[in-house]
């Protein structure tokens, strides 16, 4: 209460960035690379998605865990309920809390069978988010983040389900909320004034995607709840094999969605880099967010 960022840039927004673990050692590769240009810019804190499966999962905490022991950031680490029971999950939360992770983006992630088929718990897991937070409250003093659907989840009947399932969450003990990606603000704060109507109070931080690849992001936008507008579609129009321009034109959209936010109130404002740190340093620059001298010339 009482902080308003500025769009000149004298009063800085609070940024968070999310990250998604490496699947190849030159993936890794840019990540820390990210990770090292974005740490002086000091964000709120870091997050890192999670996978179903074996192999993901320990690249979650992998990643995690370097980012504790590498940088001075605060991470957060994302976690699922889908296809594991109770103790395995109860096992990560420990580990984290071992790691010395605070903070978990609590979510119950997609159906095991894919985006589309119905969604079953494990017959011994936990069964929905707002369980899976009383799972997380019980082993630890945690810090807790959840989804957010300005567009609605995809398989939910309605927004109002969606803003009932938050409220759930949220009585379990979430206290931020991040949302999926929007390009258009208006849904976003339509689907706010529904929200703070449900008498929910949290922060429910809009979450950005600067647009690096945007044929690539058109085709995945249904699938996680979002859409594309035709105005979006229009700029990219024509360029297709002109990547220079192409992200010229991301950084200007981006821009121009973070500046109408901060106009329009928004003090928080989560990025999703895709573990890629130009276009959303770029941003974060744009929006008065300079890296601190001595991690500056680490950095360089
Ligand atoms: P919830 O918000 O718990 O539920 C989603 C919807 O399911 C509800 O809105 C409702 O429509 C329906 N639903 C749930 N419970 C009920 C109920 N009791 N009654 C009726 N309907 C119900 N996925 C990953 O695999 N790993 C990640 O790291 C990851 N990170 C994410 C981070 C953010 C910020 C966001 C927005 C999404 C992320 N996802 C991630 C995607 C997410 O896992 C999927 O969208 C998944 O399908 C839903 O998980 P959720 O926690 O958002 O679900």
């Amino acid at each position: 209460p009482g902080f308003r960022p500025s769009r000149d840039g004298t009063r800085p927004v609070r940024v968070s960035l999310e990250f998604f673990p490496p699947k190849t050692p030159a993936m890794e590769e840019t990540l820390w690379a990210s990770i090292k240009r974005l740490e002086p810019l000091r964000p709120a804190f870091v997050s890192v998605t999670y996978g179903a499966g074996g192999s993901t999962r320990e690249r979650t905490h992998a990643t995690v865990r370097r980012i504790v022991e590498e940088t001075a950031l605060r991470p957060a680490a994302h976690l699922t309920c889908v296809s594991a029971t109770r103790a395995e999950v109860d096992d990560v939360i420990r580990s984290y809390a071992e790691a010395g992770v605070h903070h978990i983006v609590a979510l119950r992630g997609d159906p095991a069978g894919g985006i589309g088929t119905p969604y079953a718990p494990h017959p011994e897991g936990y069964a929905s988010t707002p369980e899976l937070i009383a799972g997380i409250r019980q082993i630890g003093d945690f810090e807790i983040s959840v989804s957010a659907y300005p567009e609605k989840h995809p398989e939910s009947a309605s927004i109002d389900v969606d803003i009932d399932v938050l409220r759930q969450k949220v009585e379990a003990g979430a206290a931020r909320a991040i949302t999926q990606f929007f390009f258009d603000n208006d849904v976003y704060f339509r689907y706010l004034d529904k929200v703070r109507a449900a008498g929910i109070d949290i922060p429910v931080v809009p979450g950005i995607l600067p647009v690096q690849n945007f044929r690539q992001t058109a085709a995945f936008t249904a699938r996680a709840g979002a859409s594309v507008p035709a105005w979006l579609a229009q700029r990219f129009d024509g360029l297709d094999d002109d990547a220079e321009t192409r992200r010229l034109i991301a950084a200007a959209v981006a821009a121009e969605q973070v500046f109408d936010l901060v106009d329009r109130g928004v003090t928080d404002i989560h990025f999703y880099t895709m573990n890629r740190a130009d276009l959303v340093y770029a941003i974060c620059h744009l929006l008065g967010l300079r890296p601190l001298a001595g991690q500056a010339q680490a950095a360089a």
